[in-house]
């Protein structure tokens, strides 16, 4: 049994902190709405005040946060976890952030003592609460060794990527292609309806055809091939479209620096833009599909 903090209990560090309980461990959870650490305490986690309070007492503290900028605030400076965490405690940052920011965060937890991962993750809500995610681990083979059997509570898939940062390399080009598959599958349904097709005719054709893909028959954006999928619940999230955005934009960054053609995850960039200009930023990112169909998402 580890004690461990965490930080940031939302759509899907809430169900992997529960998961971590599950499996006995200590888990004391911060997150800045009450709500969500209440949550905690009902499944037989603890409660904590702060960052500092999450931190203070943990062998390994994980984050779960939102972007780059929450990332930094939540780490560095006073009040931030490498100020205020044991001496060689093991920190793992689960967040989909920036290269850059990952790094620069490691450097400073490796400066102070402490060893650090970033370790973002695949499988959205419905993998954070099946405890079936994958991670995908950038930094040291020793911290990744250390960290695999915690990570082995929340997810079913644990994969060195490589040094600090490799984790979120890995991350951003999946969500792209996830990006793409994902309007591709819409267009296809958006098409199918036009022409008359029924949505359930046209995935139980394509479940086993060419086309078949995760964003169809794991997250169907159609209601009713796929019931645990957000579409049969008015979209509601799941992984926000705003989430997706970031992280296309991330791939962007990293594209243009890396000078790599990626003229499929620019246009998916684009459209993304347009739903969340449309309102759709807080629906899930599968949501798009009402976009698509030109229907209002609110
Ligand atoms: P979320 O917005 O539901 O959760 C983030 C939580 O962090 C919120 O509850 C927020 O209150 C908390 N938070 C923000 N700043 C904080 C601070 N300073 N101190 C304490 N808590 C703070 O987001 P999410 O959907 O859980 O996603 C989290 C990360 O995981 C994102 O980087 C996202 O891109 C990534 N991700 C999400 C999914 C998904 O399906 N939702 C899948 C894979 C990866």
């Amino acid at each position: 049994m580890a004690t461990i903090g965490f930080i940031g209990l939302g759509n899907m560090g809430g169900p992997m902190a529960a998961n971590l309980v599950k499996a006995q461990h200590h888990v004391a959870g911060f997150d800045l709405v009450a709500k969500f650490v209440s949550d905690l305490t009902e499944k037989g986690g603890h409660a904590a005040a702060s960052t500092t309070e999450a931190a203070a007492s943990a062998d390994i503290i994980v984050t779960m946060l939102p972007a780059g900028p929450q990332v930094r605030a939540v780490y560095l400076g006073p009040n931030g976890i490498i100020a205020n965490a044991k001496k060689g405690a093991l920190l793992i940052d689960c967040s989909t952030i920036d290269v850059e920011t990952a790094q620069a965060v490691t450097a400073a937890a490796k400066a102070a003592g402490l060893e650090m991962l970033d370790a973002p993750v695949s499988g959205g809500t419905i993998g954070a609460e099946a405890g079936t995610l994958t991670f995908m681990v950038g930094g040291e083979g020793g911290s990744f060794v250390r960290a695999k059997p915690i990570l082995e509570a929340m997810g079913r898939t644990i994969v060195h990527a490589g040094p600090s940062g490799a984790g979120q390399t890995a991350k951003i080009c999946n969500n792209m292609m996830l990006a793409v598959a994902m309007i591709g599958v819409c267009e296809g349904f958006a098409l199918a309806e036009k022409l008359g097709l029924p949505a359930q005719t046209l995935f139980d054709i394509c479940k086993t055809s060419t086309s078949q893909s995760w964003a169809m028959t794991g997250y169907c954006p159609v209601p009713g091939p796929v019931p645990a999928a957000p579409s049969n619940r008015g979209y509601a999230a799941g992984f926000t479209a705003a989430n997706m955005l970031k992280d296309l934009r991330l791939a962007q960054q990293a594209a243009g620096a890396a000078a790599a053609a990626t003229p499929l995850g620019a246009i998916a960039a684009n459209l993304y833009q347009m739903y969340v200009d449309d309102g759709g930023g807080p629906f899930d990112f599968s949501g798009i599909m009402q976009f698509i169909r030109r229907e209002k998402t609110n």
